[in-house]
């Protein structure tokens, strides 16, 4: 049986403790006067089939997570009283010998089962354990560290780097790996799941390219409605591997366009009808559902307040965007250059994020700016011949914007400034110019992005047309197609970035290493071999 990094094997105990029951008993209580009937059901089964996490951490506290489901992929998870009590606590320790802080939730069908607790008055900078109680079961236990003392001084950040899961497209072995380093956080940048069903075996017109068939497929169709996005949640969090992830360190969560829809933008205008909005409502509440983050990030209807920052004592600022939310569409198509990529009407973050994030980089105290997103920020050329193509989904079809965002860090001086991105199912390093075709001077911010978990199948190192968009790139400095993620560590001195990659992930028994560790010192935004 495959670990799952929970450690203690505590899963059927009747009970936290007899102090925590009799709390149970008196918050029990006070709920049922002020909010109407609690049922408990007794579960002869666990209804933790879905795991826990834990996210969103700050100096004094952290959100912890669960969804109790006896039958997680059927409607309401098996489950039928509209409200159950829900135990929670906080240990100093694996075994709960020193519980800090216990209380009780409520899971409520209308939120799918799902319970998110936020955890005050906790201590900076230390490890914590929880876990989960409810009729009788108790959850496996999770793992996750709170921040440091803001602007403390900190000598040492080490974090993670990962998203893009396509479940049909490959085992989560870089999650079975992930979940035995020790972080300090994961950032996990999106697509989460994917929207579309899979392809039947018979399709008409199978891709070449398509990665081999691995015997997981989705199920159902493509994601429309609530009762689909939940039970596609429900299919990827079943894994044991992302279930081990999650447990291990806590997460700071955003959505990328497969959470959605493919190449979703949230001001394409098209997309706006009111059938677009009732599935986007859809699909945000499903994420949110399923994801270890604050109350503060719950969807209002098809809105998502969900760019918000992070700060590790004076190290590291951590800055959380949403690229897609307030975006206009791509400007045309996806992979082609046109003109509409100089528009002066073109929008990534929206006004109000934009200078929200100026503001956050003009006010930073920390060493390290990071501007945690999605889309990759370098203008890399994709022509194959002289000619110039960008991906119009990444911030190249966006010139305008892009060159905002990079000259307003290069007028003011700033210096490192690293960019964390996904998407592109690749690791690449790279520097950023306000235009990587005509570079002056020094780079302006450094760029690391993280390949994909299993999103393209086993992939390859270096294949023909990686390599051209390479030797076409200057200011691209690393290139793999392989599967994995990426750990950062990050000092007052320099920041580090090693780029771990799987040799398959067409079965379960993958091999990791590491494949390049780049690094940047401070004060200087260029990429070395570290
Ligand atoms: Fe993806
Ligand atoms: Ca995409």
């Amino acid at each position: 049986m495959r670990t799952n990094g929970k450690g203690n094997g505590m899963t059927h105990l009747p009970d936290f403790s007899r102090r925590t029951a009799l709390a149970y008993l008196g918050a029990g209580a006070s709920l049922m006067s002020a909010r109407g009937c609690l049922t408990q059901p007794r579960f002869t089964e666990s209804p933790f089939t879905l795991g826990v996490a834990a996210g969103d951490p700050t100096s004094t506290g952290l959100v912890i997570w669960t969804r109790l489901a006896l039958a997680p992929l059927e409607p309401n998870n098996g489950l039928s009283a509209a409200r159950i009590p829900v135990r929670w606590e906080v240990g100093s320790d694996a075994n709960f010998n020193d519980v800090v802080r216990s209380g009780e939730a409520v899971a409520e069908r209308q939120w799918g089962y799902s319970v998110h607790v936020e955890v005050e008055a906790l201590q900076p900078g230390r490890p914590y354990y929880y876990r989960f109680a409810s009729g009788g079961q108790t959850s496996p236990t999770g793992r996750a560290k709170t921040a440091p003392p803001i602007d403390a001084p900190l000598d040492r950040v080490r974090m993670a780097m990962a998203g893009c899961q396509k479940f049909s497209e490959g085992y989560y072995t870089a999650h079975r790996e992930l979940a035995k380093e020790d972080l300090d956080f994961i950032f996990f940048y999106g697509d989460y799941i994917y929207e579309a069903r899979t392809p039947p075996e018979d399709w008409e017109h199978p891709n070449p390219d398509s990665p081999q068939a691995i015997g997981r497929v989705h199920l159902g169709s493509e994601c429309l409605n609530l009762a689909e996005y939940r039970q596609r949640y429900s299919q990827y969090t079943m894994d044991a591997d992302l279930q081990a992830s999650r447990a291990s360190a806590a997460w700071f969560v955003t959505y990328d366009d497969h959470e959605i829809n493919n190449n979703w933008t949230g001001r394409k205008p098209a997309y706006e009808a009111a059938k677009g909005l009732a599935r986007r409502a859809a699909a945000m509440q499903a994420w949110y559902e399923f994801m270890p983050v604050r109350k503060s990030v719950r969807p209002q209807g098809s809105a998502v307040p969900l760019y918000r920052r992070a700060v590790y004592g004076d190290l590291v600022d951590l800055n959380l965007l949403d690229t897609r939310q307030f975006r206009t569409e791509q400007p045309c198509g996806t992979a082609i250059y046109c003109e509409d990529v100089d528009s002066p009407d073109a929008d990534v973050l929206g006004k109000a994020q934009e200078t929200w994030l100026f503001n956050a980089l003009n006010n930073s105290k920390a060493q390290w700016k990071v501007l945690a997103q999605q889309v990759v920020m370098m203008d890399i050329d994709r022509d194959k011949s002289p000619g110039y193509l960008v991906a119009s989904d990444s911030w190249a079809g966006y010139r305008v914007p892009r060159s905002r965002l990079l000259s307003y860090i290069k007028d003011r001086e700033m210096s490192d400034v690293v960019v964390l991105t996904g998407d592109v199912h690749r690791h690449l390093a790279g520097e950023l110019y306000v235009d990587g075709r005509n570079p002056e001077g020094p780079p302006v911010a450094t760029e690391f992005v993280g390949t994909s978990i299993s999103s393209g199948g086993n992939g390859s190192d270096l294949n023909g047309r990686n390599r051209r968009m390479l030797e076409a790139n200057p200011q691209l400095r690393f290139v793999n197609g392989q599967r994995g993620y990426a750990v950062c560590e990050i000092t007052p001195e320099r920041w580090k970035t090693d780029f771990k990659v799987l040799d398959k992930v067409s079965d379960p028994n993958g091999t990791m290493s590491t494949r390049s560790s780049l690094a940047v010192a401070t004060g200087d935004a260029r990429i070395v071999s570290s």
